[in-house]
């Protein structure tokens, strides 16, 4: 038979709960229970370590003893028993009924007539949003409901766009979108994209994310492809705080890490100049996962034990010269032959190993190897073209790609 099942959401901020028990099950909800701000006592004659943590910061108070009876659950608005023993946690059920105080029977699922949903939780700049799940007499069951439903949120498979007009401003969330691949978006991107209502994104922001996007999602490609006349950022960061002042809510997708050379920081600033509420999310930089995606670790015990990530040539004259230190290059291809004649004339080994890992991450990704010899003369002949990551050291030995060459 189906149980009667009327979800309700209370608002218990400041308001007295009783919890009857000192366990771990009676944790677990107390702990949820101060999150909400209520005003919880917990009644047990031992408490466990959580709640007495608990009691320690100031978050409960605990009567140290048995359940006293009727009197103990006098202004509760709400009862949580969780004694471990079934005639206690009946008493304390039915004092509650007869007081018309609803009651949460934790050990009990079948007995009692006001249940803790399961439940998971997404905060986006527009709010909290609670995704709760109730299977009568059975909670695992829900939990498994939940659990699908939060990994379904986790990798952007949900909408969690705000319907209601916001009033006022909305937000920019810049969002480091990883090297390409859909999976190495992190959980948090993936929320934020899916609450915007307008994305701007780059040329190596994950396109597979962008694509699955729904219709009534603005896209503004500011993607700029070398050669051609970027969108200077000047006019990428006007265009953040433009649209957040219309009162939308902006994702700004960018490859790799917003961070790391990617001029995060000056669309932040700006944002934060303008009054626009920013959230910044870090990403999978390609500095060190397109050199992983083709075999190679940026340090390892043995050959490196530190790395640095450059793009032009001005800091090559400053860098650490033996190959035991790891250069990353972003955004070199065009000036391959230059920065390896550059790397000797500075001190480095001419046979030091270097990759060029093109398209990391994706299906046509494609790693040649050489030395700082051979290596422009081998990616002139490959037709080895931008976005590459350029990976000069010893580690390079570790490539997939190295022992067919050398
Ligand atoms: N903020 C980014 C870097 C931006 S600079 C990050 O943290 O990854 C752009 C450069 O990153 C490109 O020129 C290229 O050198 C590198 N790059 C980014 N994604 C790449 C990919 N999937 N494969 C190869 N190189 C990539």
């Amino acid at each position: 038979m189906t149980r009667s099942a009327f979800p309700v959401v209370l608002d218990l901020a400041g308001r007295r709960v009783v919890a009857v028990g000192g366990g771990p099950v009676s944790a677990r909800r107390v702990r949820a229970l101060v999150a909400e701000s209520a005003d919880v006592t917990v009644i047990a004659p031992y408490v466990c370590e959580d709640l007495h943590d608990l009691v320690r910061s100031g978050d409960i108070t605990w009567l140290a003893r048995d359940y006293g009876g009727a009197r103990d659950l006098d202004g509760a608005w709400l009862v949580h028993t969780a004694t471990g023993d079934p005639i206690t946690d009946r008493a304390v059920r039915e004092d509650a009924d007869a007081a018309r105080t609803w009651c949460v029977d934790a050990t009990d699922a079948d007995a009692t007539r006001a249940s803790v949903p399961a439940r998971t939780d997404v905060t986006t700049p527009d709010g909290r949003v609670t995704i709760s799940t109730y299977a009568a007499g059975d909670p695992r069951r829900a939990s498994g409901v939940t659990d699908a439903v939060a990994i379904a949120v986790a990798t952007g498979r949900i909408d969690l766009r705000r319907r209601r007009a916001r009033s006022g401003i909305g937000w920019v969330a810049l969002v480091g979108g990883g090297p390409g691949a859909d999976g190495l978006l992190t959980a948090r991107g993936h929320e934020l994209v899916r609450s915007a209502d307008v994305v701007v994104v780059d040329r190596l922001a994950p396109r597979t994310v962008v694509d699955r996007l729904p219709d009534s999602v603005e896209v503004i490609d500011v993607g700029k492809t070398p050669g051609h006349h970027p969108i200077p950022q000047e006019r990428i960061n006007e265009i953040l705080v433009e649209q957040a002042l219309l009162g939308r809510a902006v994702v700004r997708l960018k490859g790799g890490d917003p961070y790391v050379l990617g001029r995060g920081g000056e669309e932040r600033l700006a944002c934060e100049a303008a009054g626009v509420p920013v959230e910044v999310v870090p990403g999978v930089t390609s500095a060190v996962s397109v050199p992983a995606a083709a075999g190679i670790p940026v340090t390892h015990r043995g050959l490196a034990r530190a790395f640095s990530v450059v793009t032009g040539h001005d800091e090559i004259p400053s860098l650490p010269t033996g190959s035991d230190h790891t250069l990353v290059l972003l955004m070199g291809v065009g000036r391959l032959h230059e920065t390896a004649a550059l790397l000797v004339a500075n001190g480095r080994e001419r046979h030091t190993p270097v990759a060029v890992v093109e398209r990391g991450w994706t299906p046509t990704q494609r790693t040649t190897v050489g030395t700082l010899d051979t290596i422009a003369v081998l990616a002139a002949a490959r037709g080895v073209e931008s976005p590459a990551v350029i990976v000069v050291g010893d580690v390079v030995r570790l490539a997939h790609e190295w022992e067919e060459v050398a």
